[in-house]
C-alpha cells in the first residue's frame, strides 16, 4: 500500500478529526500525531450557537473522546499549536519547542472571526463566536429582557437571534447588505428567513452601517451605544458580531505554499506542496470549472478530510455529492444543498410565513431547465431526493415536480 509513517494533523476540528476516522478506516496502520492549538479534545461548531447555549447541561460537542483517540493509536497534543512549518526538513515546530516530524502533513486550521476593531477597542460588552469558550461566555450574556445587537447577518448572526429569542432578550440584527444570509441563501429564501426573524420579535436592519461605537455609563452601570449612518442611536447591553472569517493559512504563507486569502489546493486536497494538503474551512479548492472556491461547512470538512485520506492511501474517491449544510433557527430546520445561484427558485407547496414553525415547503434551484440547487424547509426527509435529481442532472418539470401528490421520493 503505501510507505507512509506518519501523518501529522494540524488542527483538532472537524476536518482533523475527520481525518483520523477516515485515514483508520481506510486501514492507515501508521503513526497519527493530531496538533491543536485547543486545550479540548477535537469537538464540532454546529451546536455552539445553538444547543450550548440553550441547553448547557446537555449538550454534547466532543467528537473523538481520549478513550476513542486510543483506540484508533492518535497522539493528540493539545494546547500547543504549530508555529512553522519546514517544507523541506518535513518537520512542524509548536508554541512550546517541540519539534514533529511528519511523511505528510494536513493543515486543518480553521478559520478565525473576523475583527471589527473600532468594537473590540471597547474591550468589555463585545463578543464574537468561534470556539466553545466564545459559545460558553454567551450563556450568562444572553439573559431575559438584555439588549443584544447582532451585527452581521448571516448564519450566526441569524441563528444567535433565533437563541437570543429562546432567551426572551430583545434582539437587534445590523446587516451591511439588502438582505439576510445574503452568502448562502437565495432572495426567495432570505425573505423568509427575514420574515421569521420580524415574526418572532427580531428588529432587523438591512441594508444598514455603522459610523461610530462607544460606552456610556447609564444607572445600571455601562451600555454599548451604537451610531448608524442615519444618525439613530441603538443602546445595548451586550453586541456580538459574526461577519464572517478569515482563514487561518498564516504557517502556509509562511512555508512558500500557495494561498490566496485561503490554501490553495488542488482536487485532491493537496496544496503547492506534495507532501503537505488542507482542508476545511482554511482550503479554497480548485472546481471542474477551473476555479478556486472555499466552502465553510461541516459537511466540507468532512469530505475534504475524506478526500485527503484517501489520496495519500492510493484509493479514488468517490464522486462527491453536491454540496449540503443545514441551519436551524426559531424551531426551523433548514437544509440547502447544490448550486444557491441558481438562475430561478420554484416552490413545491405554499410559502406561509404566519405558520412560523409549522412551515414547510421545498425550493427547486433551476439554470437552464435543470434542477442544480435545492432547499428545505422543515421538510429534511425530502432532501435524500433533492440530492439525487441534482447528482443526476434532472431535468425541472413543473407537473411532476410540483404536484403534492406525487411522492418526492418516486420521481428522483
Ligand atoms: P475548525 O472546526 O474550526 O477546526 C480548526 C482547529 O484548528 C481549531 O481547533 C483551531 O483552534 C485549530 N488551529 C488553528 N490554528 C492552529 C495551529 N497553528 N496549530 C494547531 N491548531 C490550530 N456548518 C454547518 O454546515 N452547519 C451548521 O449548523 C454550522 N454551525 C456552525 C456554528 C458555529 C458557531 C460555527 C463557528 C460554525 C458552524 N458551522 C456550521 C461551520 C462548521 O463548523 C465549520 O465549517 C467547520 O468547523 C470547519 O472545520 P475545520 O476543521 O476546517 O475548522
Ligand atoms: P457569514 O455567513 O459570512 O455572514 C457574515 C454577514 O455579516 C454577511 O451577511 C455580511 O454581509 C455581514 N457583514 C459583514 N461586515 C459587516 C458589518 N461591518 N456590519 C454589518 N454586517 C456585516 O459569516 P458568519 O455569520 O460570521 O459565520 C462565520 C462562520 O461560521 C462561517 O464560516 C459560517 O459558515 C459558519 N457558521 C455556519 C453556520 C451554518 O452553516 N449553519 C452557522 C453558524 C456559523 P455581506 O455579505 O454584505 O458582506
Amino acid at each position: 500500500m503505501s510507505n507512509i509513517e506518519t501523518i501529522v494533523i494540524v488542527g483538532a476540528g472537524q476536518a482533523g478529526a475527520s481525518a483520523i476516522l477516515e485515514l483508520r478506516s481506510n486501514k492507515f496502520a501508521g503513526n497519527i500525531i493530531l496538533i491543536g492549538d485547543e486545550l479540548h479534545l477535537p469537538y464540532e461548531r454546529p451546536p455552539l450557537s445553538k444547543d450550548v447555549i440553550l441547553k448547557p447541561e446537555e449538550t454534547k460537542v466532543e467528537i473523538l473522546s481520549e478513550e476513542k483517540l486510543a483506540t484508533l493509536g492518535v497522539t493528540h497534543i493539545r494546547g500547543n499549536g504549530v508555529v512553522k512549518i519546514n517544507p523541506e526538513a518535513k518537520t512542524v515546530e509548536l508554541q512550546k519547542g517541540d519539534v514533529v516530524a511528519y511523511d505528510k502533513l494536513l493543515l486543518a486550521t480553521g478559520g478565525a472571526a473576523r475583527r471589527l476593531p473600532n468594537f473590540d477597542a471597547l474591550g468589555k460588552h463585545v463578543y464574537t463566536l468561534r470556539n466553545l469558550e466564545d459559545s460558553q461566555a454567551l450563556v450568562p450574556v444572553l439573559q431575559a429582557g438584555q439588549r443584544i445587537v447582532l451585527i452581521g447577518g448571516g448564519v450566526i448572526g441569524l441563528e444567535l437571534a433565533s437563541s437570543a429569542r429562546f432567551k426572551d432578550c430583545q434582539v437587534t440584527v445590523i446587516e451591511m447588505g439588502p438582505m439576510v444570509m445574503g452568502r448562502s441563501s437565495p432572495q426567495i429564501l432570505s425573505e423568509f428567513l427575514l420574515a421569521q426573524q420580524h415574526l418572532a420579535g427580531v428588529d432587523v436592519r438591512l441594508a444598514t452601517s455603522i459610523t461610530n461605537c462607544r460606552l456610556e455609563q447609564n444607572q445600571q452601570g455601562e451600555e454599548v451605544v451604537i451610531t448608524l449612518a442615519d444618525g439613530e442611536e441603538l443602546r445595548a447591553d451586550a453586541v456580538i458580531y459574526g461577519v464572517g472569517i478569515v482563514p487561518n493559512a498564516q504557517l502556509a504563507i509562511d512555508a512558500g505554499l500557495a494561498v490566496d486569502v485561503a490554501i490553495q489546493v488542488n482536487q485532491n486536497c493537496q496544496t503547492s506542496h506534495p507532501d503537505i494538503y488542507a482542508a476545511g474551512d482554511v482550503a479554497t479548492q480548485l472546481r471542474a470549472d477551473g476555479q478556486y472556491r472555499r466552502v465553510e461547512t461541516w459537511e466540507n470538512a468532512n469530505l475534504q478530510a475524506g478526500i485527503f485520506a484517501r489520496h495519500i492511501l492510493g484509493i479514488e474517491h468517490p464522486t462527491p455529492n453536491p454540496a449540503w449544510f443545514w441551519t436551524d433557527q426559531l424551531d426551523i430546520n433548514y437544509q440547502f444543498v447544490g448550486d444557491m445561484a441558481a438562475a430561478e427558485w420554484i416552490v413545491r407547496g405554499v410559502i406561509r410565513p404566519e405558520l412560523r414553525a409549522a412551515s414547510s415547503f421545498v425550493l427547486f434551484g433551476v439554470t437552464d431547465g435543470i434542477i442544480v440547487g435545492g432547499i428545505t424547509v422543515n421538510a429534511a426527509k425530502e432532501m435524500r431526493h433533492l440530492k439525487k435529481l441534482i447528482a443526476k442532472s434532472a431535468a425541472f418539470e413543473a407537473e411532476k415536480h410540483l404536484d403534492l401528490a406525487l411522492d418526492l421520493r418516486k420521481i428522483a
